[in-house]
Order: structure tokens, then C-alpha cells, then sequence
């Protein structure tokens, strides 16, 4: 620092980075969109911009890759953003087979505007291994699994599907965002990509967005989708990526808590008379409960969803009279949340007009039970 320079100077110089060989416990949150370039032309640990490096990105992607069993983990501004690089990675010409019930803006993002680049694609029911192999074309390079489903809960049985895929040079794809990798790890079931929403489970606490893609392997489609994340930009900041890995850093505590709660409302509102079914891969009667018995582990999530007994008006009204279910969309935040699923969707939605989903938050399981009651009757 020199004491000749005058104020302007000495106000960008005195505020730039100063603090070497600190060692904080926790990971510190790198704004800094460039980094300084050593005499022989290297960078320390190759961060050179934020759009193609970033410490914080870093750390989250190793976290997760690791998490995930995966090779190599890029994270992305949001699950949306992660998954359109997903579609990237294809070629023109390439088929892709999707759930029916496939999170909404994916079936949205691949029929308004992938299939104007020449993506085609098939909607089966996921459940049915006769209908994939059926959908299975020469030029099918991609199936798409969401286990449990969303909103209708239903089970994919991943080994089979993996079995399938490889069988005739698809890659297979799972969507892990609602079990997260506390209750199911879909690349040690025989996946290729995971990828996240981590919006959800993974920040748990309703403030940052966020996703990720996790390969098995660095492989060429590793590669390319590294390449589309740098070119793209499609990137989270670095203090989004801090509060990503801060939720992570309690992900299996939450999950835990939440899945057990859910559990337990699951089979409060089994038995009651305003509900006409619940959608929990954990009851008995669930059509896929043996196999998700035997790809999860832990239990089986804090995600279900029910139908009243009754027509759109009644599930609102019902929706409307719960006091610690606050009625707004996404999922997997410490604060328990009711949607009426249907009118997210749109008209041409296959979920009934009577559903429910339910996110179950940290709140206790017994005032949430209560507050079921008293809503229903
Ligand atoms: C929310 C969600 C997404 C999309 O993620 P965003 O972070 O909202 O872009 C994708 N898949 C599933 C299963 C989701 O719940």
C-alpha cells in the first residue's frame, strides 16, 4: 500500500483482498468474479472468471458429487437451468422418454421449445416396464425417471429401468430432488445422471435456488454438459451456492425429522372419511410400496399427497381451513406447505381436480395432525 496514492486510488486498493494464510472453519463466500492470474501465466487451484470457476461452486459440486456417489457435479442458477443443459447435451434428432406425470415444466420446457431443436419424445407411465420398452426408438439417447413422482407419488423401479436403458444405449436419468440422497441413491442403482432441484431439500429453508447434475462418470456427456455450464452462464452466484452447502450441512437431520412426521400424517388421513386416498410410497396399500421398499432406505420421504373426498371447491376450501400448512407451491423447506396441484399445472394436467400435495416441514408432527383434523372436520 502506498501512502503517495490519492483518495480514489487509495479507496480501490485499501478495500481488495488483503487476508492470506486466514484459516476460517466455515466456507467464507467469494464474490469475486476474477482472480489473479500468477507471473508464469497459471491460476491458483484454475480459478481464473466465476462463470467457469468459483470456490463456492466448488466446494457445493464436490459436495454433492460425493453425496451422490458420482464422478463429477455441476451446479446450475436453478433445477430448471440444470435440467434445459440436460437437453443441450442432445443432438438434433435424439428421442427422449419421459414419466406422464414428469415434473410440469419439463414436459413444458421439452414440448414448447426443445422440439423446435429437433428433440422428439414419448410420455409413458413410468411404472410400467412393458410400456418403456415399447417407447424405446433407434434414436431414444435418454429416459427420464422421477421416483417418487410428483404429484401422484408413484414408484419407478430404477435397477429395471438402468437394466433397459443400457440394454439399448440410452442413458438413464433420475430426477432425485424429492427422495434427496438420504433416502435413495439412483447412480448406485444404475443411473447415469442425477440431477437436483436444490431448491428444495438440498437450501431447505424456502430462499435460494438452485440445481445440480451429477454424472457417474466424467465421460464425454460429463464433459459437454461442463462445457454448456461455462458457455451458457447459466451459473448460481457464489452466495447461493454458500447457502445451498450451509442446507446441505443439515439435509439428513431434515429429511429424517420431515420423514417421519409424514409418515405419521400419512397414516392419520388413511383413515379418515373425507380423505378418498393418500399417495405414500410408505403405506402398505401403495401400489409400488415392495419397490420402494427395496431402492429407498431410511423411509420414504416427506412428500405425499391425498385426494379429498369431494370435487376442486371442497379440496380448496379444505386447503384454505389448515393453519400450519400454508398454501403456496415448491417443497422441501423446513415449513410445512399445501398446493391444490391441478391449478399450477393447467387444464391439460393428468392430476385430479380433488388432489392435495403436502410438503411436511419441522413443525411437530402432532399439531400437524391436529391441524389435519380440524381442517377436514
Ligand atoms: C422444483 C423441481 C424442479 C425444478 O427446479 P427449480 O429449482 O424450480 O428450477 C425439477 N424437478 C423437480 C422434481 C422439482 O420438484
Amino acid at each position: 500500500m502506498n501512502k503517495e496514492w490519492h483518495f480514489e486510488t487509495q479507496a480501490i486498493k485499501s478495500t481488495q483482498n488483503q487476508m492470506t494464510g486466514i484459516r476460517p472453519v466455515n466456507m467464507p463466500i467469494y464474490l469475486s468474479t476474477t482472480f489473479i492470474r500468477n507471473e508464469d501465466g497459471s491460476y491458483n487451484n484454475n480459478f481464473i472468471y466465476s462463470r467457469h470457476g468459483n470456490p463456492n461452486r466448488q466446494i457445493l459440486e464436490n459436495s454433492v458429487a460425493r453425496l451422490e456417489k458420482g464422478e463429477v457435479c455441476y451446479a446450475f442458477s436453478s433445477g430448471m437451468a440444470a435440467i434445459h443443459a440436460i437437453f443441450q447435451s442432445l443432438k438434433a434428432g435424439d428421442h427422449i422418454i419421459l414419466p406422464d406425470d414428469v415434473y410440469y415444466n419439463v414436459y413444458m420446457l421439452v414440448s414448447q421449445v426443445f422440439t423446435r431443436w429437433g428433440l422428439e419424445f414419448t410420455r409413458v407411465d413410468m411404472t410400467d416396464i412393458n410400456e418403456i420398452t415399447n417407447a424405446i426408438q433407434s434414436n431414444t439417447a435418454l429416459i427420464w425417471v422421477e421416483s417418487p413422482s410428483n404429484p401422484q407419488l408413484k414408484i419407478t423401479d430404477i435397477k429395471k429401468v438402468a437394466e433397459l436403458a443400457r440394454s439399448n444405449h440410452a442413458l438413464l436419468l433420475v430426477d432425485n430432488t424429492w427422495p434427496s440422497p438420504v433416502l435413495q441413491q439412483p447412480i448406485e442403482l444404475g443411473a447415469d445422471i442425477v440431477i437436483h432441484s436444490a431448491t428444495k431439500y438440498f437450501g431447505g429453508h424456502s430462499d435460494v435456488l438452485g440445481g445440480c447434475i451429477v454424472l457417474k462418470e466424467k465421460n464425454d456427456t460429463a464433459r459437454r454438459i461442463g462445457q454448456i455450464q461455462s458457455l451458457s452462464g447459466g451459473v448460481p452466484s457464489p452466495f447461493d451456492c454458500w447457502l445451498v452447502a450451509r442446507g446441505i450441512q443439515t439435509l439428513h437431520l431434515r429429511i429424517m425429522a420431515q420423514t417421519r412426521t409424514a409418515a405419521k400424517l400419512a397414516s392419520y388421513l388413511v383413515g379418515h372419511s373425507m380423505i378418498e386416498k393418500v399417495n405414500y410410497p410408505g403405506l402398505e396399500s401403495h401400489p409400488q410400496h415392495l419397490i420402494a421398499a427395496k431402492q429407498m432406505r431410511n423411509g420414504y420421504g416427506a412428500m405425499l399427497s391425498v385426494l379429498v373426498r369431494g370435487d376442486r371447491e371442497t379440496a380448496m376450501k379444505v386447503a384454505n381451513k389448515l393453519n400450519l400448512f400454508t398454501t403456496a407451491t415448491s417443497l422441501g423447506g423446513v415449513e410445512s406447505l399445501v398446493e391444490h396441484r391441478k391449478s399450477v399445472e393447467g387444464p391439460d394436467s393428468p392430476t385430479p381436480d380433488n388432489l392435495l400435495r403436502i410438503s411436511v416441514g419441522l413443525e411437530n408432527a402432532d399439531d400437524l395432525v391436529a391441524d389435519w383434523e380440524q381442517a377436514l372436520g
